[in-house]
């Protein structure tokens, strides 16, 4: 039987990239019923909204989701339709993983990070307001036990569910005692009933100072929000940028798979971004189905064709302008080529 999907093309280069994704899923030989739904900037004047209810109607439903990147416009306009999706479904949870594919350029070699995100509050919460207009202005930055023991738990699970050894809380404790001092503790608790698994917790900003210089110590990062956006760009800068890393967005039975990345709207239409980040948040999604062999498969394809080097787009190669790069629809063909 197919399985029923949401598609959410996004906008931006949101639909080319689930175009040129949804051919390589397909072309496993696994059937979807996709049920596409149309979320952005670009249907704002057909339903005056940039999120139909349709569109979460149909998560909540068939439960499962591939989506592209939508655009938030920067400090006007309406809010997040990511975030207003993550908080209506309750997707409290979000994981990006950062693993170096062999043949892209990258300044060290062996890192392979997973940064669990806190999905729903932290400064995401969008409490915000204007204290005195154009002189000041203040956000509310929200923490609560629930959502904390949620998302460590859920950190600690997929650590363990996934043989990893270590699960490291990010915070900035010693500056936001309350908020991320209940953070911490929180943490610290779940964490005693995971004997099995080594804990250990580091202050945001030497966090990513490490990152960076010794990536390989680190294993399973979890983080409120506003600190694991940041912290899983930085992952994803570390193994060959926003164009290889895949994420997913999971609440109570319903899971929504989409690239770290946003829309990259100056890209938008020219058939160029890479497509590797959507299609391996496809290939998520496929493990999630259970369709493990198909997943594997798939990411055989896509490391091939990265470590061949030929059939690459533009910020896969050391050279950015190297006029031997392909767009993004022919990165998508030859990864098919090499699955068959
Ligand atoms: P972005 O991730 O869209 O792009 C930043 C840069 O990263 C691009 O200019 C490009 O150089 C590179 N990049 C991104 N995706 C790539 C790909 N597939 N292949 C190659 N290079 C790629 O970040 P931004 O410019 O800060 O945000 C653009 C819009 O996307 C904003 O409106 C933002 O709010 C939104 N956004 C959406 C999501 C989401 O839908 N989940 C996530 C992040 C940002």
């Amino acid at each position: 039987m197919a399985y029923r999907v949401t598609l959410i093309p996004g906008d931006g280069t949101g639909p080319e990239l689930v175009a040129a994704t949804r051919r390589v899923l397909e072309a496993t030989g696994i059937e979807f019923a996709w049920d596409v739904q149309e979320a952005g900037a670009d249907v704002m004047d057909k339903y005056g909204t940039p999120l139909p209810e349709t569109v979460l109607d149909s998560i909540r439903s068939n439960k499962v989701a591939l989506k592209g990147p939508i655009t938030t416009p920067i400090g006007t306009g309406f809010r997040s339709v990511n975030v207003a999706i993550r908080k209506a479904l309750d997707l409290y949870a979000n994981l990006r993983l950062a693993r170096t594919i062999e043949g892209v350029p990258v300044c060290h070699s062996m890192v392979d990070l997973i940064v669990v995100r806190e999905n729903t509050e932290c400064l995401y919460a969008g409490i915000e307001h204007d204290v005195i207009p154009g002189e000041a202005a203040e956000a509310i930055r929200i923490i609560t036990r629930r959502a904390t023991e949620h998302i460590v738990r859920f950190a600690f699970e997929y650590a363990r569910a996934n043989n990893r050894h270590l699960v490291t809380a990010v915070h900035k404790a010693n500056i936001l005692k309350a908020t991320d001092g209940l953070f911490l503790r929180v943490a610290e608790e779940v964490a005693a009933a995971y004997p099995g698994i080594e804990f250990n917790d580091r202050i945001v900003d030497n966090m990513a100072m490490q990152l960076v210089q010794r990536p390989y110590e680190y294993d399973v990062l979890v983080c409120p929000n506003l600190f694991g956006d940041i912290l899983s760009d930085l992952c994803s800068g570390l193994v060959g940028g926003l164009g290889v890393t895949p994420g997913a967005n999971f609440g109570h039975e319903i899971a929504v798979f989409e690239p770290v990345h946003g829309s990259a709207p100056k890209y938008a239409g020219q058939n160029k971004v890479n497509p590797t980040a959507t299609i391996l948040s496809g290939v998520m999604m496929l493990r999630y189905l259970g369709e493990i062999e198909a997943a594997a498969r798939i990411e055989a394809a896509i490391s091939n064709v990265i470590a061949e080097g030929r059939s690459v787009t533009y910020d896969l190669k050391t050279d950015r302008n190297d006029p031997s790069s392909v767009g993004t629809q022919e990165m998508a063909d030859a990864i098919i080529a090499m699955m068959t």
